[in-house]
């Protein structure tokens, strides 16, 4: 997994490209994320009884997983990470360029 829930990102391709934040959600099968405040839409509702009005909500759809990279705390972007295995058996991402660790372990 390059990318976590939790985890800062920066968006590098499309309309948001440049805006870093932080994962909402995770969807492996799909190889998709959400990204809070990226990629908004709006979701029209229908009206009925709970809804009379009817309206819309504005939602974050997800991106595919390969929109982001990991922001690298030392760097303040996103990178490319590598993997480092820890003493206790966690693993850890590193930046590839300044080695410092990115992200929680997992
Ligand atoms: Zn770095």
């Amino acid at each position: 997994m390059r990318v976590l829930k939790g985890d800062l990102v920066e968006v590098i391709t499309g309309e948001d490209r440049g805006k870093k934040a932080s994962v909402l959600r995770i969807l492996p099968r799909k190889d998709k994320i959400v990204v809070e405040g990226i990629n908004q839409v709006y979701k029209h509702l229908r009206r009925d009884r709970k809804n009379p009005q009817g309206g819309r909500l504005q939602k974050e759809a997800a991106i595919p997983m390969s929109n982001v990279l990991p922001v690298c705390p030392k760097c303040d972007h996103g990178v490319r990470v590598g993997y480092l295995a820890k003493e206790d058996g966690k693993k850890v991402r590193v930046c590839r360029t300044c080695k410092t660790e990115v992200g929680k372990p997992f």
